[in-house]
């Protein structure tokens, strides 16, 4: 039977030793400052935002939230990103996505200064994870790694298999194996023989969005298995992208959902805007 990784316990002691840190850089004379942008009534978008704006403020960080009309221009918003940017007070700047569909989601994360891009969405950003030389690293994938970090388990020459190839999670969290001397595999939609990468994997990681697609009895006795989904089933319940129970009796660790990476990804954008502030009393 497999041990869980607790998300949460290990985020609410990563916020501990944050709020320490925050207490230092008070010392400093510097508060680590996040804006939160938020364009339209997106309900979704509208409870993680004030996830976010609490989580800050449990830390000690000062979040200032913009929330703009759905008819908000890009010109609008390029105009409050530059704002941004030049605000002193702002270590960090995360524009929550989605954006209205008459706005270039790609043009926004790109007119975001690279020094207070704490979601790690910036090429800029993405380039460096991608050379060897992170500077910001997206939250989820970052979140997964202090996870795995958290175990007594070494991903050196290990087999990671990651199922799912978004920008947001399966790309960067791929990368950032590598790093660590993986050797990984991406897998999607059109990957062939899904059950035979994943049966191979010391790591599996899966983010895909269909919920317990990846079944049991394809985990290799004693893999560790992450499971980024987040999929809301019958009765309001929420599983993940991996058939729980089954792959339990398999892994030899494994991350629950809820309570697993779910919690990590709010803590690594907290983490990173304390970075950035840090950045700002190293000057
Ligand atoms: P996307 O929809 O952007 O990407 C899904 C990926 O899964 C795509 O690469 C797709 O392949 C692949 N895929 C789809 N169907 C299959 C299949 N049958 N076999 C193999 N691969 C398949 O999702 P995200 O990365 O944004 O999110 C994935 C999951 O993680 C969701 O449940 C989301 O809610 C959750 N999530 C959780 C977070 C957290 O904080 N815990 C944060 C972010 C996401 P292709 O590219 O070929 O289409």
């Amino acid at each position: 039977m497999s041990q869980l990784i607790d998300g949460k316990a290990l985020a609410a002691k990563m916020r501990e030793q944050m709020a320490d840190r925050v207490q230092e850089l008070e010392k400093k004379g510097v508060t680590p400052g996040l804006a939160v942008v938020l364009v339209g009534e997106d309900p979704a978008s509208r409870v993680y935002v004030t996830m976010k704006e609490k989580a800050c403020a449990a830390t000690g960080i000062y979040s200032v939230e913009h929330k703009l009309a759905a008819e908000t221009t890009q010109q609008e918003l390029l105009a409050l990103v530059d704002q941004l940017n030049n605000d002193e007070k702002i270590d960090g700047i995360l524009v929550q996505l989605p954006l209205p569909a008459h706005i270039d989601e790609g043009c926004i994360l790109n007119a975001i200064s690279p020094l207070k891009d704490v979601d790690g969405f910036h090429p800029f950003s993405v380039g460096c994870l991608a050379t060897g030389n992170p500077t910001f690293r997206s939250c989820t994938p970052y979140g997964i790694m202090k996870m795995l970090e958290s175990i007594p388990y070494d991903l050196n020459g290990k087999e990671v298999v990651v199922v799912g190839r978004s920008n947001i999670v399966g790309k960067p969290v791929a990368l950032m194996c590598l790093a660590e001397n993986a050797t990984v595999t991406i897998c999607h939609s059109r990957t062939k023989d899904l059950e035979g990468h994943v049966g191979r994997a010391d790591v599996v990681i899966a983010a895909v969005g269909i919920p317990e697609m990846i079944k049991g009895s394809w985990i290799k006795e004693g893999a560790v298995v992450i499971d980024v989904g987040i999929n809301r089933v019958a009765d309001k319940k929420l599983v993940g992208d991996v058939e729980f129970d089954a792959a339990a009796a398999r892994a030899s660790y494994i991350t629950p959902v809820p309570g697993g990476v779910g919690p990590m990804t709010i803590t690594m954008l907290l983490f990173n805007t304390i970075q950035s502030a840090s950045q700002r009393v190293a000057k």
